[in-house]
Formats: structure tokens, sequence, C-alpha cells
């Protein structure tokens, strides 16, 4: 009697569901989340041809070298050489360096403005799509994700509660499904702040000085330790850089984290 052999599960389980995915498509079609449009049945089902057509693709600006070895703000022209920034020259920056996906402008901004202030959660997977992204930056590419954690930057108890979500926790969550990196709460804000945005770069950093602070971890009650351990700080947007500095520091001080490199959707 001959042996069939191992069946392809994994195959097999792919198949059905692009079967479910087709099924899917025809009841609630797949539209762009930039304009709109119907997207094609045929446009893929990961990545960000997933959620955008081409001419909406073709108007997003991703992050590409030259940029600064710090912050991750790319600049145009030629550039030979590792470079910071006026922005982070001469700063004392507590995380080691930040990646970025895209630019905050044109249908990733509007993205981001409606995941956050118009509350529509389900824009996390696109966002997330787009924030892998900073994931090929070389420095990344190289290292070995598996011994790293994500950290999502805290909101405010009453700000979450209001806004029904934090987009920093939402944009761990669909990243550690893709890449398997378990995330580490261990974050907390120990008050409110007024909005970033609203505020020039000084006033940024007054507003955030000790704002975050470890969790506890229950029931020792005792502070958590990262002692070496390398940090993912995941967010939606960097701009000055004020809140992930801050959020480092403590990292870095406080838990022992031998490295943190700042992941964002955007860079502002
Ligand atoms: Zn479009
Ligand atoms: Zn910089």
């Amino acid at each position: 009697m001959s042996y069939p052999g191992p069946v392809d599960q994994k195959t097999t389980q792919q198949r059905l569901s692009l079967g479910w995915q087709s099924v899917l498509d025809l009841v609630f079609p797949r539209s762009c989340r930039g304009c709109e449009q119907p997207l094609s049945q045929t446009a893929p089902r990961t990545g960000l041809q997933a959620w955008f057509c081409q001419p909406c693709l073709d108007h997003l600006d991703p992050i590409q070298a030259p940029y600064c070895d710090c912050c991750g703000e790319s600049f145009s022209g030629p550039m030979t050489r590792a470079f910071l920034c006026s922005n982070c020259d001469g700063r004392r920056l507590a995380f080691d360096f930040a990646v970025a996906g895209y630019k905050a402008q044109g249908p990733m901004r509007e993205l981001i403005h409606r995941f956050k202030y118009g509350k529509d959660i389900s824009l996390r997977a696109v966002l997330a799509a787009a924030l892998e992204a900073g994931l090929k930056d070389p420095r990344l590419a190289q290292a070995d994700l598996s011994e790293w954690l994500l950290v999502p930057v805290p909101l405010h108890y009453f700000r979450q509660i209001k806004r029904g979500f934090n987009q920093s926790w939402e944009l761990c969550r669909m990243l550690h499904e893709t890449t398997g990196i378990p995330i580490a709460p261990i974050l907390r804000r120990t008050r409110q702040t007024s909005t970033q945005a609203s505020l020039h770069r000084k006033q940024r950093l007054e507003n955030l000085r000790g704002v975050f602070a470890l969790r506890w971890s229950f029931p020792w009650s005792s502070p958590i330790v990262l002692e070496g351990k390398k940090i993912l700080l995941v967010d939606d947007v960097l701009t000055t850089g004020a809140t992930a500095h801050e959020c480092a520091k403590v990292l870095k001080r406080e838990a022992g984290a031998e490295k943190v490199v700042v992941i964002t959707t955007a860079r502002g």
C-alpha cells in the first residue's frame, strides 16, 4: 500500500482562507482606505497594497535614506556619511534611534487623524502595515528581533476612556501578530497632559517631564526589571521625539533596558 505522504496543512489552510476571503470580498467588497474606490479582487492580501489603490500608494511618502541617524527625519539630496539633524544635534536623547514607515503627510496623515481623533479603530491594521516598513531599516533588519520586546506608549486612563482605545497598544497588537515579538505594557502615565500637537518643542519637553513611570508588578509590588532587554517603543507618530525620550529615559534608567528603538507609523 502506498503512503500518500503528509498533507500540506498550511497550504490547505491558506487555500481555504483565500476561498473565504474571496466570498467575503463579494459580500463586503474591499475599498481603498485613502479614496474609498473599490479595490480589485486580485489586490494583495498583505502589506499596504491590501489597503490602498495604486494612485493613493503613489501619494504616500516613504521614509528613505538619507535620514537623521537619531530621529529618522529624512532629507532630500545626496548624503554620503551618517549625520544628525538640527533637532538632534547637541541634544541627548534617551532612545538609541527612531525609525518610521512614512512621512506624516497626505493620505497617511489623514488616516492617523481618522484613527486617533475619529476613533476609527479599523484603521489599526493599515497603520501597522505602514509601521512595519520601519523594520526594513538596516539597523533593525540585521537584528534578531526574537530577543526584543514591544512596549506601547501609555495613554492616561481618562483619555483612553474617552478615545475608547490606546492607538499605541493597538499598533503593538498588530505588530505582535505579524512578528511574534512579545508585548510588555510596562509603562504608565502618572498624570494627564495637554495634547502635544498644540505645543512648541520646548513646551512639549516641559509638559512631559516626569509623566511616565514603570508599572508595578503585582502581587509582589516591585518595579519591573528589564536588565539587558532590547525594546521597540511603538507609537503612531514621532514629531519632536519628546514623548519617546521621556519613555526611553524610564525604560533605561529605572528598568535597566539595554537599548530602546522607537518605531512609528509616521514621522511628523
Ligand atoms: Zn485610493
Ligand atoms: Zn534628528
